[in-house]
């Protein structure tokens, strides 16, 4: 099976955690469909080679403490962000 991590490439968005808003809950951690998420010695650390850019971690932690940022650059035409050139995946 192949992760939609290793098919689909980022769009330019990442999650960013504001630690000092975040209360260690642990929710956004089963939320990230591709696993970004730990918790090393009780802060929240999301690898932001793994994030998609999904919003699902920050659309459920109720301490508004994850924000996904923009990275650029963007690129140039749609095909460019999935690995094989194709734009069927299954996610
Ligand atoms: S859901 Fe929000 S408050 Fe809970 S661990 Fe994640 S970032 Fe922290
Ligand atoms: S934006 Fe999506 S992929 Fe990235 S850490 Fe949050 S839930 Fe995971």
């Amino acid at each position: 099976m192949i992760l939609p991590s290793e098919r689909f490439r980022s769009i330019g968005w990442k999650a960013k955690i504001n630690n000092e808003s975040c209360n260690a809950c642990k929710l956004c951690i089963s939320k990230c469909p591709v696993n970004a998420i730990s918790i090393i010695d009780g802060h929240i650390v999301i690898d932001e080679q793994t994030c998609l850019g999904c919003g699902f971690c920050a659309a459920n932690c109720k301490q508004l403490a994850i924000k996904l940022s923009l990275q650029t650059p963007l690129k140039g035409k749609v095909q460019d962000y999935f690995i094989d050139g194709g734009l069927s995946v299954d996610i």
